[in-house]
């Protein structure tokens, strides 16, 4: 069963989008060549619990760490190291934090100093890919359509869209009901209404979509050992469309100034 969100749930779940949000874009700015995913993932931790919450993803089914830190062919679910990044890496991080009851998930991949061209394109893409897909998920339209809208934009650069891992409802639990793949067809799969919350979260590989699980039992990685990026916001369907909410307080006000949220288009 989806579940709607009440008005007040939903003034929660603006709170926590935007606490998880800040703490995102905070360590955007701290990636650099040097610089762990271990260093990042005890960052996130502290801004996290220093504003009352907690990280969601420590002891999730065991998982050990406050975010998730997937870099190059790794696609999701990677383990924090002490390892530096290098220049010319690209990381993933995902992270949630729990507030009030209420989850916020929300992923980015970020260049480690300067990158080829080609994996500037791939991120670029995916992002492109997770606003199309935002887009999507509208008052009746179907989840096959969120689908859809990331595959279609996703085929026309030839990546290989990860099938086996998905988006997904959001609310009191980080993972609830109903999956959302990043394939689909227009028109299918369950209908979308106003107080659903969703995270929404291309893969995108510059390979084939195939992965495979290390012995860590957690790290996902591609299977040609080509590099992934992966995107995820948190939103809420509201009567006036999506509203995402794991944007910071700046990144509300630029969007409104852009009338991004209204656009039908994502570019
Ligand atoms: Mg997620």
């Amino acid at each position: 069963m989806i579940i709607a969100k009440s008005a007040k749930d939903l003034d929660k779940m603006r709170a926590v989008g935007e606490l998880i949000a800040e703490v995102r874009e905070a360590l955007r700015v701290m990636v650099e060549p040097g610089i762990s995913t271990m260093d990042l993932n005890n960052a996130a931790e502290k801004m996290i619990r220093d504003a009352g919450a907690l990280p969601t993803f420590i002891g999730y089914h065991g998982f050990p760490y406050a975010i998730c830190a997937s870099v190059n062919d790794e696609i999701v679910h990677g383990f924090s190291k002490t390892t530096p990044l290098i220049e010319g890496d690209i990381a993933s991080l995902d992270m949630a934090a729990t507030y009030q009851g209420f989850v916020g998930d929300t992923a980015m991949t970020v260049p480690v100093g300067k990158i080829s061209e080609e994996l500037e394109q791939l991120i670029r893409v995916t992002e492109e890919c997770l606003e199309y897909g935002i887009q999507a998920a509208r008052v009746n339209n179907r989840i096959g359509d969120i689908g859809w809208a990331v595959q279609e934009h996703a085929e026309k650069f030839g990546y290989g869209i990860v099938r086996d891992y998905t988006g997904h409802g959001i609310g009191r639990q980080m993972h609830e009901s109903p999956q959302i793949p990043n394939y689909g067809r227009p028109g299918t799969k369950e209908r979308i209404r106003a107080g659903y919350c969703f995270a929404i979260e291309p893969m995108l590989n510059l390979g084939t979509a195939a992965t495979k699980t290390l012995g860590d039992k957690w790290t996902v990685v591609t299977l040609d050992g080509k590099p992934s990026a992966h995107a995820e916001h948190t939103l809420a369907v509201t009567p006036d469309g999506p509203e995402i909410l794991t944007l910071t307080k700046e990144q509300k006000r630029l969007r409104q100034a852009n009338g991004a949220d209204n656009a039908a288009s994502a570019t």
